[in-house]
């Protein structure tokens, strides 16, 4: 995007020096169980070129969003058991983000070992929109450590004082997490291989408009499922139920429909949905027209015709991204449209980009294999931000 070169951790002097490592740990938790231990697996690369090269590794992540307090359900406790298990090595992990333990735990490392902070977003700080009360607590943060990596992909889009205010204070550099997620994502924005279809899903229907606007002058296909699409049948002036709807959106939807037209952009939508009583598994549920959905169900899923019709849109096409699962996939009646879509990218043999924490662990829990796909990213807000084109504030602060 910038064009400036981000630093790597080959250029800092890490031996017998603290660094302090921003990685991505936020995974779904049931209870105290980790469900997907995905993004602890792509924290390990970095964190293990850190230990070999002999730095005192200080791990710092926030899990879910715990308002700035201290809530116990959003301990980084069994992230800091499933992180040693996966290093095969033990982790000292503190009971506070900048506080006495952290600076304990942080000043009792040896070379090669590792510590992990608890949960950033206990510190209300982290996230302040206010610049002296996020760098008051940058400035605790930063005095853990001499050295900064930048590795967490999934927050670079946050403008947090642990992505953007630490490493403007010490000297920094890009994680391989980092490095890799943004060479993909290069691959997505410049000199494309064509044709390049984008698949959207999800629940965070405002956040995604926002990519549709850029990805119309980009994209030659845009496939539509999950919650957005039923803005989108709305716009169409389709009934849609008890259906997810930002009706504020509408009219925003219809004007990408007619740019779509005009620049010769194909939107594809689903033909066919799966509509449900309720929003629970056993819930009653059928496969119903798009443009029928009778007024007492939601759509909780895309139908097996718009699954065909989705893979058969992916055939043939180079290059294939895709953020959001297409139906409420933890609920197995309400899966078939997210596997039909995988098994798309799959089949397609294009350059195909999963993106997104729920998109990503779909994948997995669904059954797929992710050597299957040519890159599965941590980051769905951050990926999405930077094909819209925004300036991420924790990649301009790692480059030079
Ligand atoms: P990602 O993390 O991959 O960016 P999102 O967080 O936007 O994806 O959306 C994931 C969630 O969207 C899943 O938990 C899924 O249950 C939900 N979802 C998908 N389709 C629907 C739908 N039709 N109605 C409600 N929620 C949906
Ligand atoms: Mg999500």
């Amino acid at each position: 995007m910038e064009g400036h070169r981000l630093r790597t951790i080959d250029d800092l002097d890490v031996r017998g020096k603290r660094v302090l490592v921003r990685a991505d740990l936020n995974v779904p938790l049931d209870g105290d169980r980790i469900t997907d231990d995905g993004r602890i697996r792509a924290s390990l690369p970095t964190i293990n070129a850190l230990r070999e090269r002999g730095a005192k590794v200080i791990v710092c992540a926030h899990l879910g969003r715990p308002k700035g307090e201290v809530k116990p359900e959003f301990s980084l406790a069994p992230v800091a058991r499933r992180l040693g298990e996966l290093l095969g090595a033990e982790i000292a992990f503190a009971s506070d983000v900048v506080g006495e333990s952290a600076r304990a735990v942080a000043a009792g490392l040896g070379d090669g070992q590792v510590a992990l902070l608890e949960n950033l977003r206990f510190e209300p700080g982290e996230t302040s929109k206010d610049d002296a009360e996020r760098g008051a607590f940058a400035d605790r943060l930063a005095a853990l450590a001499e050295l900064y990596v930048g590795d967490g992909f999934g927050a670079v889009h946050r403008k947090h004082a642990s992505v953007y205010d630490v490493p403007r204070r010490l000297p920094h550099a890009a994680g391989g997490l980092i490095v890799a997620e943004v060479g993909v994502l290069k691959r997505l924005t410049e000199n494309v291989e064509r044709p390049y279809a984008v698949v959207l899903g999800g629940s965070k229907v405002s956040d995604k408009l926002g990519v549709i606007d850029n990805l119309l002058d980009k994209a030659d296909r845009i496939l539509v499922g999950g919650g957005m699409v039923y803005t989108f049948l709305a716009a169409q002036g389709h009934q849609v139920g008890k259906s997810l709807l930002e009706r504020d959106q509408i009219d925003t939807v219809r004007e990408y429909l007619a740019r779509a037209e005009k620049a010769g952009v194909e939107f594809v939508l689903p033909v066919d949905i799966v509509a449900a009583t309720a929003f629970a598994a056993d819930a009653d549920h059928e496969v119903v027209p798009a443009d029928a959905i009778p007024a007492d169900r939601m759509g909780l899923d895309i139908g097996p015709a718009s699954g065909r019709l989705f893979a058969e849109r992916l055939a043939g096409t180079k290059t294939v991204f895709w953020n959001g699962p297409m139906g409420v996939f933890e609920m197995e009646p309400f899966a078939h449209g997210t596997r039909a879509i995988a098994q798309g990218l799959i089949d397609s043999g294009a350059f195909t980009v999963v993106g997104g924490g729920d998109s990503a662990a779909a994948v997995r829990t669904l059954g797929f294999d992710e050597a299957a796909f040519s890159h599965i990213s941590t980051g769905g807000g951050a990926s999405l931000e930077y094909l819209e084109g925004k300036t991420l504030p924790g990649l301009s602060a790692l480059e030079d």
